[in-house]
């Protein structure tokens, strides 16, 4: 097999990545370890900031997300028993964020790149990246029981913070810097209309509490936890508890829900550089990550493959 860009990761970053390499009318094969239904049901990011949602809607994806996003002018920061309201718009000049989850994203951009009949393949194992300082690098997987190699004059390392990309990087090529924070979040995913319109991040003795939605049935919620903390201590009751404490305030009802999805996340925040390496380029969580409190890394992420496209 032969293409001009490889691409190996069907996250946010490779298929924007791949989105933005067709439309200019470079060829591209992209490599999915997981199969689709796993890569389409992964529950992470929510939020969208403006220069995402341009860049979805100028590469004709984003009519979905002009149609069911919930888009946000301002947020809630809660701390002494009050909530201050910050009109995001009002301060930047009319910019919004948008609710949209990371699953819709991703179901749009697969949906679009199958319907172009471009080559993205799912379930792909053993991949493996050679001859990177060369001018011909090529990609080693196997698909559907077949050893394969893609030659290619581009490798995007696209796959994340765990993937073999940066880790085939000589050790001496690269720099890195990691924190991992003292605390995670524990996240659900549950079954209840949003009690807010818009997100409330809540500072409480406790620990931090965030109200988050990813559509007009759906709440999305956190407390902060211990990083190594047992998700089978914490029973749907416990969570729900924790986070009336976190979140109550006289005059507002925090509704409850059938918790559809939990999970505690740690806080890391790491960097890789330089993000290239011969004909080989990091994209998205392959290279830097940051933790999840700022909104950031889908949006960091799709900011990178727009460079790199
Ligand atoms: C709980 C949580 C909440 C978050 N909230 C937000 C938010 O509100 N806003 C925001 O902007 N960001 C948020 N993020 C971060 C965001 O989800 C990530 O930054 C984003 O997924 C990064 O995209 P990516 O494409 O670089 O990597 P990934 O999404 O990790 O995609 C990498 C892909 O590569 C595949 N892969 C891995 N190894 C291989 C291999 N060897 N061969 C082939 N494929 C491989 C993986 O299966 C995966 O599909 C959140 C993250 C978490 C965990």
């Amino acid at each position: 097999m032969r293409t001009q860009v490889a691409i190996i990761g069907a996250g946010p970053a490779g298929l924007m990545l791949a989105r933005l390499l067709q439309i200019e009318g470079i060829e591209a094969v992209v490599l999915e370890a997981r199969s689709r239904e796993h890569v389409e049901q992964r529950i992470r990011a929510g939020v969208l900031e403006q220069g995402t949602v341009d860049l979805l809607a100028a590469s004709g994806v984003g009519e979905r997300m002009e149609r069911e996003g919930l888009v946000h002018h301002g947020i809630e920061l809660q701390f002494e028993g009050e909530r201050h309201r910050i009109p995001l718009s009002d301060l930047a000049g009319g910019r919004s964020i948008v609710v949209y989850g990371q699953t819709e994203v991703v179901k749009d951009l697969i949906a679009a790149r199958l319907a172009s009949g471009a080559p993205l393949l799912f379930g792909v194992e053993d991949v493996s990246v050679h001859n990177l300082e060369s001018e011909h690098p090529q990609v080693r997987f196997r698909h559907a029981g077949r050893d394969e190699a893609l030659e290619c004059d581009v490798i995007a390392g696209c796959d994340g913070f765990h993937g073999v990309c940066r880790a085939s990087i000589p050790a001496a090529a690269l720099r890195t810097y990691e924190r991992e924070y003292p605390f995670g979040w524990l996240g659900i995913l549950a079954a209840v209309a949003p009690s807010s319109d818009e997100l409330i991040y809540a500072h409480h003795e406790r620990g931090f509490a965030l109200h988050s939605l990813r559509s007009p049935e759906l709440s999305r919620l956190y407390v902060q936890c211990r990083p190594d903390e047992d998700i089978e201590d914490w029973s749907d009751a416990r969570i729900w508890e924790e986070l009336q404490i976190r979140l109550g305030l006289d005059g507002w009802t925090l509704a409850e829900g059938e918790v559809l999805e939990k999970g505690v996340t740690g806080m890391r925040s790491f960097v890789a550089e330089p993000m290239s390496y011969g004909h080989l380029y990091l994209a998205g969580e392959a290279a830097p990550i940051v933790p999840p409190t700022g909104a950031k890394g889908r949006n960091r992420a799709i900011a990178d493959v727009r460079i790199l496209a």
